[in-house]
């Protein structure tokens, strides 16, 4: 074998839109480190999933991304450089099978970084093709840009886990080392993170005496002689607390004379325009009028307790409230909670304060469930396949909405389309129909697509053939990805 890149690029199509490539090549570093069996090599036009995933992690270098993302039939993925120009090529079907089994994006983000890591590192410069220790460096590099990325340790190990190889081979490591590596390119990039982070004050409620000097003597607690201020209200919006989006309200306040009592900060909402209090209708956050509110417990440290940053959190759902702009208006009381379970109020209630704040719809979403097919059926005189479809779509009524089903063929890249009847923009043969859901949750329990064995334009015989079905919305004239499933099938093609 050659260790160089020699690549001959023959256009097998002409017309610009179909843009498949058949390229001769000796080398490239194959991610899980078998022997390449691929011969011919084929490269596309990427999906623009790959791309922008390939953006995502240039965006983590801090280098412009000078690199072009091909999809081609190469086992998994490939660094290559061909005519003094580097290529990422990825294998669409295996990275549709990776996510699939993985049931994460960040199995394919992570073999995607590491391709990028052998360009970065120069590896595909020196003409020698993959070596171990090349290949650690480049896992190294996979470890610490998924750390950056916002991956746990275990999703940066995922693909290694999944994929590697258990033995080590002449070009490759063994497992082992590779997701040795993998981790310690994570916890380097966690432990630089560490290093420059500003050392942030405790947003936990602190407990510091104004005056310490009262403390000897007075007995332990007063509730009789209990005196609550608030020194100062404010509002941070657009929170996000455990995937929920929300305001949190900050109060600063002194409670006197309740050393070691266990009180109770709240806060309640009104209409800012009616003045009506908001109505709770699930219980999650309600006084027990069943108005809105949120509640924060504490204990006062000290007979004169400063409490500088009490905070409560309510989420935007929990106001009730519909779709759109609101403007919200709360108050704030302090309690003390009495042994028999009663609240008594601490001085004065806070004056009124107001935020407004938007509630954007839900978010449409789709569960593909299953794929089936018909084959040798007709329609009119067309001999085809009966594709169905099963899947449940939300908060998409009366929403344009799309199904695509698209063909990989026996190399595991799409069918290609020669005469623009069954196909995508970027000429692969599909087959589409446009519907609109009827309900906030709708099932289809049997959706059907037909395509007719002539618009795949493949050779008669035996193929193997690997449906991708994927579900759109519209929305300003783009499509939208929803999700979508894959089936692989043997099929016989016959006229
Ligand atoms: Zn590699």
């Amino acid at each position: 074998m050659r260790n160089f890149f020699f690549w001959i690029a023959l256009l097998l199509v002409s017309g610009g839109v179909h843009a498949q490539e058949r390229l001769l090549f000796s080398h490239s570093c194959n991610y899980t480190g078998e022997i390449n069996p691929v011969e011919d090599l084929y490269g596309f036009a990427s999906d623009t999933e790959a791309d922008d995933a390939m953006h995502r992690i240039m965006r983590y270098t801090g280098l412009p991304a000078n690199f072009t993302i091909k999809a081609a039939n190469v086992p998994n993925a490939a660094a290559v450089i061909y005519e003094e120009k580097r290529f990422i090529l990825y294998n669409q079907y295996f990275m549709l099978r990776i996510k699939d089994q993985t049931k994460t994006d960040w199995a394919a983000l992570s073999i995607l970084a590491h391709e990028i890591g052998h360009h970065l590192s120069g590896h595909t410069l020196d003409s020698q093709g993959s070596r171990p220790d090349k290949e650690l460096e480049a896992d190294q590099f996979s470890g610490f840009i998924l750390y950056k990325m916002g991956a746990s340790l275990e999703e940066a190990r995922i693909a290694m886990e999944t994929l590697a190889v258990e033995t080590g081979t002449s070009t490759h490591p063994p497992k082992s080392a590779r997701l040795a590596a993998v981790t310690n390119g994570w916890m380097e990039a966690k432990q630089q993170n560490e290093d420059i982070k500003p050392i942030s004050p405790s947003l936990t409620a602190s407990t510091t005496p104004t005056t310490p000097t009262m403390v000897p003597r007075s007995p332990p607690a007063d509730p009789q002689k209990a005196t609550a201020s608030f020194k100062r209200i404010w509002v941070e919006k657009e929170v996000e607390e455990q995937g929920e989006k929300g305001v949190r309200i900050h109060a600063h306040f002194n409670v006197a004379n309740l050393f070691g009592q266990d009180c109770r900060a709240v806060a309640w909402f009104y209409d800012g325009t009616t003045g009506e209090p908001l109505e709770d209708f699930n219980g999650a956050y309600s006084t027990s009028t069943g108005d809105v509110s949120v509640g924060v417990d504490f204990v006062p440290n000290y007979i004169s307790a400063d409490f500088t940053d009490v905070p409560f959190f309510i989420p935007y759902e929990e106001l009730h409230q519909e779709e759109g702009m609101h403007l919200i208006k709360f108050q704030v009381g302090l309690f003390h909670q009495l042994p028999a379970g009663q609240m008594q109020q601490i001085g004065a209630v806070s004056a009124f304060y107001t935020f407004e704040y938007e509630l954007a719809p839900p978010a449409p979403s789709a569960l593909f469930r299953k794929m089936w097919v018909d084959f040798d059926v007709y329609e009119g005189i067309q001999k085809g396949m009966r594709i169905h479809l099963q899947f449940n779509l939300k908060n998409l009524k009366g929403h344009p909405c799309r199904a695509v089903v698209g063909f990989y063929g026996d190399s595991g890249l799409p069918l290609l389309d020669y005469n623009g009847l069954y196909n995508t923009i970027d000429g692969k043969v599909s087959v589409r129909t446009d519907f609109s859901p009827q309900y906030d949750s709708s099932d289809f329990h049997d959706f059907i697509l037909f395509m007719p064995y002539d618009e795949l334009h493949l050779s008669p015989g035996n193929h193997s053939l690997v449906l991708d079905a994927n579900l759109f919305f519209q929305q300003d004239n783009s499509y939208v990805e929803l999700g979508d499933g894959f089936e692989k099938f043997r099929f016989v093609f016959s006229k």
